[in-house]
């Protein structure tokens, strides 16, 4: 029999159809796989199954949704809609499956998003965004401002790195001092950078997580135009969700040559080089890093395959061999170094870590349409740091800080601060 030739590169339920036709409905992609689980308090992975409890709130069920929805067994109803989008996506079901089966779970639920999009079925406070990113460049429906104007002297246009700012550290007023700070350390380590301003594009995830996939294929091939018009040799950037889009979604629709950098990568270079001067400060207790997802297990750099599915011994296999993400891609030692020189006490972890850490709400366009979600899932995060003893929460995602924010007054022995005001306050 002609075998067919099949991509990586998936869009609607039926690219994904010899993927997710494997799931064999073992719910293994609800949890951490059983060997790194520390607690039983602490075992649970996936958000949304955490919350609403059914079956199809999680990877497994989504699958299983699709599969349905894709042979006209079902139809989209408002259920399903809620269903779809009570996920962050956040991916954790997708390389826990990954520990022993291989369905592309992370794909089938952008697929599934992408067929309600498609339907006509979107929610106002999406649609909203979608329109935001169409028209003002950036996804914000709400805290906008213009960071970007106090930084017109910071850009150096004969410097090789492109500062990429990323729509929320340019534009959500409540992230204009973190941005500041970084431009300040950056000078500080005598870093030189191009930015682009008005002219970044900003990057379309939030429509690809909505499901306006071809929207984000818009928005992919004017980012890969516009960072091959600066000449840059390496992109560097500040938010997490872009170091996961530019690496692992826009090289799908969009040449990108050049290397992506997260600033805790820098950071950890320009420390361990002596370019940016820091003591260690006593003032932090018990401090644990948070693994933001798109940092960690959604920051793993794409690679296109093209090749047939067959069989040996009725056991599927892919020629020649399909890469798999088993979610460990991103950036998990650099800020773990950071925070270690820069403490006097022993760093603590959060159980659940790594490539399965659990989310903090942040992610999948969730926090639009099912705040409550997310705040529950923000807190179910802090709650695992108050029962491991951690009382100084460290991340540099500004949408899982903002996330945890929200709910952090609910802890009054745990703080949450930047790992750019931690590096900040060591007296750098
Ligand atoms: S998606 Fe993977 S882990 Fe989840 S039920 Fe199916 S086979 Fe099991
Ligand atoms: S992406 Fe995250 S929230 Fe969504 S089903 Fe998978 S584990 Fe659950």
């Amino acid at each position: 029999m002609k075998k067919v030739l099949i991509t990586n590169v998936t869009e609607n339920l039926a690219d994904v159809k010899n993927t997710r036709e494997k799931c064999i409905r073992c719910s293994m992609c609800k949890f951490p796989p059983l060997a790194v689980v520390e607690n039983s308090e602490h075992s649970m992975g996936c958000p949304s199954y955490e919350e609403f409890l059914f079956h199809s709130n999680s990877g497994g069920g989504l699958v299983a949704m699709a599969n349905s929805l894709d042979r006209g067994r079902s139809e989209i109803t408002d259920s399903v809609k809620e269903t779809v989008y009570g996920c962050t996506l956040c991916g954790l079901c997708d390389v826990s499956c990954k520990y022993g089966a291989a369905v592309e779970v992370f794909d089938t639920l952008l697929a599934l998003r992408k067929k309600v999009f498609d339907e006509g079925v979107v929610y106002p406070e999406h649609q909203q965004i979608i329109d935001s990113i169409k028209n003002n460049n950036h996804p914000l429906i709400s805290h906008v401002s213009d960071n970007h104007q106090a930084m017109k002297l910071s850009s150096d246009d004969s410097a090789d790195t492109l500062l990429w700012v990323g729509s929320h550290f340019a534009r959500d007023t409540r992230l204009q001092g973190w941005f500041l700070d970084i431009i300040k350390l950056l000078k500080a380590a005598n870093i030189s950078f191009k930015l682009l301003f008005d002219d970044e594009p900003d990057t379309g995830r939030a429509a690809l997580e909505i499901g306006d996939v071809e929207l984000f294929k818009r928005q992919s091939q004017k980012v890969s135009d516009a960072i091959k018009l600066t000449g840059a040799n390496q992109v560097l950037c500040l938010s997490a969700e872009d170091y996961s889009t530019l690496r692992s979604q826009t090289p799908k629709y969009a040449p990108l040559d050049v290397p992506i950098k997260h600033i805790t990568e820098i950071y950890d270079s320009i420390i361990k080089g002596g370019k940016l001067t820091v003591s260690k400060v006593d003032d932090f207790k018990d401090v644990a890093w948070h693994d933001p997802c798109y940092l960690g297990r959604l920051g793993g750099k794409f690679e296109y395959w093209e090749g047939v599915e067959t069989k040996i011994n009725q056991m599927p296999v892919y020629v020649p061999d399909k890469p798999i993400n088993y979610g460990t891609g991103g950036v998990f030692d650099a800020p773990r170094n950071i925070i270690d020189s820069l403490i006097l006490s022993t760093r603590k972890e959060f159980s659940r870590r790594k490539e399965y850490a659990f989310n903090a709400g942040e992610s999948g366009q969730a926090i639009a349409v099912m705040p409550e979600f997310a705040k529950a899932t923000a807190r179910r995060r802090l709650q695992e740091a108050d029962d491991l003893g951690i009382r100084t929460v460290v991340t540099e995602c500004p949408k899982a800080y903002l996330s945890l924010q929200a709910v952090i007054h609910e802890f009054s022995d745990i703080q949450l601060i930047s790992l750019t005001q931690l590096i900040m306050q060591s007296n750098y």
